[in-house]
């Protein structure tokens, strides 16, 4: 019904719902249930409830309904479920499609819930889960099987920003009948195309960029509809991750600026990586979007811009990433991502802080590494903050 829209058009005005009262403003229908106008009618729904029709606010709610229409608008998906945050995202999408005696191939660098989620709870309910270096084809080539049923990875690696290539991997996945499942939190919904370069079903935190102001928890799934609809709704309404209204509308508002913000904090972090080269204090400036990322051409080629997140490296190690994180006079000392607030934090003590040092180092979390999140506040005042907490260390 908006197909012919543009990106931004549909952003404000896909999936509104009007009451009774026309608001401009979209309603928050805080409401655990609905009222049927007779006993027959209340038969009717629960035999078959129709697009527009409502249950129980764990099955589906018109604010919920909004907020996903509108997201898989932007998505390019047919359908999506909104879910109570990005972990209930990424563990309903893959529990639902999986069953005992399953194999899954993931990347191995991956958000630590979403870790846990694939090593300790799916193996064990009998999921064979097989870990492959994201960027490297010839592991994913030789880890999928004919019986591999889905293939797990971060598009963009948390915090080392390495980067997978969907459509190749996608087509490795496709060639044995596996399913596609990315998260796709740090390539941002602005910027992705996962669906059209081979991904069947693409997750979201919409706790980052979609809310993007950190204010609440909150995930989507989005896919075909016979999955969403046939997999994931059953799974989800009856094991009860599904989206407040109240969240729905926080993350529909979130949606209306999403492109503005995210393009703009996109647009800081180039020119800070920009500013940062070859810096003195610094071994490493990683950032998808500048020249100098060893992936750029994939970057390029598979979103066109680096998202919101630069890492950088120290090289005085923890100490040094100590002195710098607590000279900063703007950005904040955080763990959050995608937010208005510029944020930053050092993954090997907090995010990563429980992953063993071998594994730490395999994947180049090292004691120097922060990683900074691009807010909104002026660019020449985050680059001044950066530069007069380097220049202090
Ligand atoms: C934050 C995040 C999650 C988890 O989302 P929550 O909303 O915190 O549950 C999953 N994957 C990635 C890549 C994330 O950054």
């Amino acid at each position: 019904m908006t197909d012919d829209r543009n990106t931004r058009t549909n952003l404000v005005h896909g999936g509104t719902r009007r009451s009774q009262y026309n608001e401009v403003s979209e309603a928050i229908f805080l409401t655990q249930g609905f009222v049927y106008d007779s006993a027959e009618a209340a038969e009717a729904r629960f035999l078959e409830s129709g697009p527009d029709e409502f249950i129980y606010a764990r099955y589906g709610n018109p604010t919920v309904a909004m907020f996903e229409e509108r997201i898989a608008t932007l998505e390019g998906t047919e359908a999506a479920f909104a879910t109570a945050s990005g972990m209930a995202a990424v563990s309903g999408a893959l529990t639902s499609m999986l069953s005992a005696g399953d194999h899954v191939v993931a990347a191995r660098a991956l958000f630590g819930s979403c870790l846990y989620v694939l090593e300790e709870i799916l193996t064990r309910f009998g999921v064979e889960v097989t870990f492959v270096d994201g960027t490297d084809l010839d592991q994913w080539r030789a880890a999928i099987r004919r019986d591999t049923k889905v293939v797990f990875f971060e598009t963009i690696a948390n915090p080392t920003l390495e980067v997978v290539d969907i459509e190749a991997v996608a087509s490795l996945a496709h060639a044995v009948g596996a399913q596609v499942v990315v998260d796709n939190v740090f390539a941002t919904p602005v910027f992705s195309r996962a669906i059209e370069q081979g991904a069947d079903v693409v997750v979201y935190s919409a706790t980052k960029h979609i809310d993007g102001q950190g204010r609440a928890l909150g995930g989507v799934i989005l896919g075909r509809r016979d999955y969403i609809r046939g997999t994931v709704e059953p799974y989800m309404k009856h094991t009860g991750g599904s989206m407040s209204p109240f969240t729905a509308w926080i993350m529909l508002k979130g949606l209306e600026t999403i492109d503005l913000r995210v393009r703009a904090q996109a647009a800081s972090a180039l020119a800070l990586a920009d500013a940062l080269q070859g810096h003195a204090k610094l071994t490493r400036v990683i950032y998808p979007g500048h020249p100098s990322h060893k992936q750029h051409d994939l970057v390029a080629r598979q979103m066109g811009k680096g998202g919101t997140v630069l890492s950088l490296e120290l090289s005085g190690g923890k100490n040094a990433a100590f002195e710098f994180l607590n000279g900063l006079g703007i950005i904040l000392i955080s763990n959050n991502l995608g937010d208005a607030k510029s944020i930053i934090t050092h993954p090997a003590t907090t995010t990563h802080q429980r992953l063993p040092d071998d594994q730490k180092a395999a994947l180049g979390i090292t004691s120097g590494l922060v990683r900074l999140s691009v807010g909104l506040e002026d660019t020449g005042d985050l680059i001044g903050d950066v530069l007069q907490a380097l220049q202090a260390v």
